[in-house]
């Protein structure tokens, strides 16, 4: 069940003709939108109907702790991840683009200042998860990192992805520094490690980290999308390897240390669900080690039967 609601969610606005947005940018909370190479940023109308489809993910939620100096920061239906330590705050992810300002509300609410926030890190980048990236970077000052393989995407605001076109741009992020696969981010003593993940993007990653109560330190993930809502899987030019890099990700996510997964959509691991049965007083409720290879084959699985059926139509395309 749990890809399925996932999968239900993407592919369910795919097939309205986007994977979703803010509503009308009010000219959003946030002001005038900012000139990028391509000028101001103008949603497009497909992506603002989408938003209708997808009320979650501009949904407001009060900000917690997930564990130790984790926090869920995001709105209801997209997983937005504080991490927070004595040299500086790390955010994951920035919602749609009309999500900052609910965003900085939940830091804030959490008694956090804004500049605190030195990092902010991206999944991927499509536009439920990287379209406020570039307000939250002006409103905080903190600088993006994001994987090498995804900044050309961000720098160009989802623009000419390999599956979406020109149909679900964002504000464009500036990248301060891209990492690669494996590669540990120090900011003190916290460390977050970029696991590459590709496939749902060239750049999709899956991040780790441990958070710390009393002397119990667990392995956080947030593992990166591996659906394909969409996607043209077989013959794509513009993204010719993109089955092996499925294949990669799948079995990176299953291999993980894994003690409480996280997700870009929180229905990919139950979130919702365990955060329910812990407030009914479950305090391990999140704590699901076995939760990231669960969603590793649910993901492949799903992936599967996708591609088998691609491979069917185009055999009966081929016949005469
Ligand atoms: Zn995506």
């Amino acid at each position: 069940m749990r890809l399925s609601m996932a999968a239900i969610l993407l592919c369910g606005s795919l097939v309205q003709g986007a994977y979703a947005q803010v509503p009308a940018p009010k000219e959003t909370t946030a002001g005038p939108a900012p000139a990028g190479p391509q000028g101001p940023f103008r949603m497009p109308a497909s992506e603002r109907r989408n938003i209708a489809d997808n009320p979650s993910w501009t949904a407001p939620q009060k900000p917690f702790r997930i564990y130790g100096d984790t926090w869920y920061v995001g709105p209801r239906g997209l997983g937005i991840f504080l991490v927070t330590a004595p040299a500086g705050d790390v955010l994951i992810d920035g919602g749609v683009p009309g999500d900052a300002p609910l965003i900085e509300a939940n830091v804030r609410a959490l008694g956090i200042d804004l500049h605190d926030i030195k990092w902010i890190l991206n999944s991927h980048a499509h536009s439920d998860h990287a379209g406020g990236m570039a307000q939250l970077a002006r409103d905080t000052g903190a600088q993006v990192i994001a994987n090498a393989a995804d900044a050309p995407l961000l720098e160009r605001g989802g623009r000419d992805d390999p599956e979406y076109g020109d149909r679900f741009p964002f504000p464009p992020v500036h990248v301060a520094r891209t990492v690669t696969d494996g590669e540990v981010l120090h900011l003190g003593d916290l460390l977050l490690t970029a696991h590459s993940t590709p496939g749902h993007t060239r750049g999709n990653t899956t991040w780790t980290w441990m958070s710390c109560e009393g002397a119990r330190c667990l392995h956080l993930v947030d593992v990166g999308s591996l659906s394909a809502p969409g996607f043209r899987l077989i013959g794509n030019p513009k993204y010719p390897d993109v089955l092996e890099d499925f294949e990669h990700g799948f079995a990176v996510v299953a291999a993980l240390p894994c003690d409480i997964p996280l997700a870009p959509h929180p229905g990919m691991v139950d979130f919702w669900e365990r955060v329910a049965k812990r407030e009914r007083g479950d305090a391990n409720a999140l704590v699901d080690p076995a939760g990231c290879r669960a969603y590793a084959k649910d993901a492949r699985e799903s992936f599967e039967a996708q591609l088998a059926k691609q491979r069917a139509d185009a055999a009966s395309a081929r016949r005469p």
